[in-house]
């Protein structure tokens, strides 16, 4: 769609949006799997998914009649009156957790887990108040959560109101400097099983088993930022699971409600009753209408194999990616359904023409990264349209030619 075409609404949100957001020239409206369709009627495969939310694609029925019952019956209801659909979400989602995380403490978002992360492993350690995180990993935008993240330019600012004095950022993979790190001061430490903003990047088995021995060793939390890796993302239903490692506490949101906003801190039984009564507390965390729809999205996830179908789409996607002659290629790597391909040369105007000339949907991580986070549902032949419209932009796309204004990067906004 061009600039010229734009409708009321678009001018309606770029007019009253905060202006944070790098706006696409285009308004979508409906989604179903991994389709969604914009204003005009045009399909777009979505290789974002809501920056990895709609795992059981979008509108899943499960999840949508969920939510419409509920909406109905009981939308509010405080965590400190016990709530039918909170019980049973908590079971539901204690059932699929490894074994060891016990408790759960509700949220909204992503970011508000990691808050909670810090608040848990502040009081579980005695006080401690130092912490250890990665080069390149992303924990989340709230003054809290944004000491853990590494990206200086989200940091800077914000200047001193950003507590990451108290926060070592070592190399992700460099098990020295983790071991240097992990002081007798450290409250956790703090790492993403797969970076995704950082330019999807596995962990190496090495350093995040390094880092669960240390952090044992020294009286320290090891906390998985599991927020886009956890429900099936990465060909399990935790990404940990790959690495036979379980921490002592878990960051979850993103898809845990089938595209409801939520979010969650699960910890074992040791962290949770160390945090006083009243020490952290939340008024939409837990309500009946998310966890409604958090109920039907786990027992989606677990009766259409959404753990087995993200592992077998993901090896068939990276090895059709891998196919790809093209020089402008550095490499192509991932876990799942969560795949990166790191380009030698800039990848927004790849990601742009994708796009716009073939209705591909794909997001950036990294300058160089073209990101790739189908839901679980996506078809082999969504897959393959995806590939030979990435072939083609490979091709085709002379960065010189494309407009600087729809080169110009994307503001990373998960
Ligand atoms: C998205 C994301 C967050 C932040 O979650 P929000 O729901 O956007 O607050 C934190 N960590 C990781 C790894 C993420 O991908």
């Amino acid at each position: 769609m061009t600039a010229t075409n734009v409708s009321k609404w678009l001018d309606a949100e770029v007019r009253y949006d905060s202006g944070v957001y790098n706006k696409h020239q285009v308004v979508m409206v409906r989604g179903q799997g991994a389709t969604v369709w914009d204003e005009t009627g045009r399909a777009y495969i979505d290789c974002v998914a809501g920056y990895g939310v709609a795992n059981i694609g979008h509108s899943h029925p499960d999840v949508v009649k969920a939510v419409q019952e509920q909406a109905a019956r009981l939308m509010v209801m405080p965590q400190t009156l016990p709530n039918d659909k909170r019980a049973e979400f908590l079971q539901e989602l204690v059932g699929v957790l490894p074994q060891g995380l016990e408790r759960v403490f509700l949220c909204n978002s992503g970011t508000e887990a990691m808050e909670a992360a810090k608040k848990f492993a502040i009081t579980a350690t005695g006080g401690r108040t130092k912490f250890v995180s990665m080069k390149r990993g992303f924990s989340g935008r709230s003054l809290g959560a944004l000491a853990f993240t590494w990206e200086p330019k989200y940091r800077e600012p914000f200047g001193d109101a950003v507590d990451d004095k108290n926060v070592t950022f070592v190399t992700y993979g460099n098990v020295e400097e983790l071991r240097a790190a992990i002081t007798g001061d450290i409250a956790a430490v703090i790492m993403e099983p797969v970076q995704g903003e950082g330019g999807v990047r596995p962990v190496s088995a090495e350093f995040i088993q390094e880092a669960r021995r240390l952090t044992k060793e020294r009286g320290a939390l090891l906390i998985l930022d599991e927020i886009q890796t956890g429900f099936c993302r990465t060909g399990k239903m935790f990404a940990c699971e790959h690495y036979g490692v379980v921490p002592d506490g878990m960051t979850l949101a993103k898809a845990m409600a089938g595209g409801v906003p939520v979010g969650a801190f699960a910890m074992t039984q040791d962290v949770a009753t160390r945090m006083p009564k009243g020490g952290h507390g939340t008024t939409f965390g837990g309500n009946p209408l998310t966890m409604a729809a958090g109920v039907a999205a786990i027992r989606a996830m677990k009766n259409e194999g959404m753990a087995e179908q993200a592992r077998e789409k993901g090896a068939y996607f990276m090895e059709k990616l891998r196919a790809i002659r093209s020089p402008k290629i550095r490499e192509v790597r991932g876990l799942g359904l969560m795949i990166g391909v790191e380009l030698k040369e800039k990848s927004a105007p790849y990601i742009t023409a994708l796009e716009h000339e073939e209705g591909v949907l794909t997001l950036q991580a990294t300058p160089l990264v073209v990101r790739f986070l189908p839901p679980v549902t996506i078809s082999k032949e969504q897959i393959d349209q995806a590939v030979a419209a990435f072939e083609r932009v490979l091709q085709t796309v002379n960065p010189r030619e494309v407009p600087t204004a729809e080169v110009k990067e994307e503001k990373q906004t998960e």
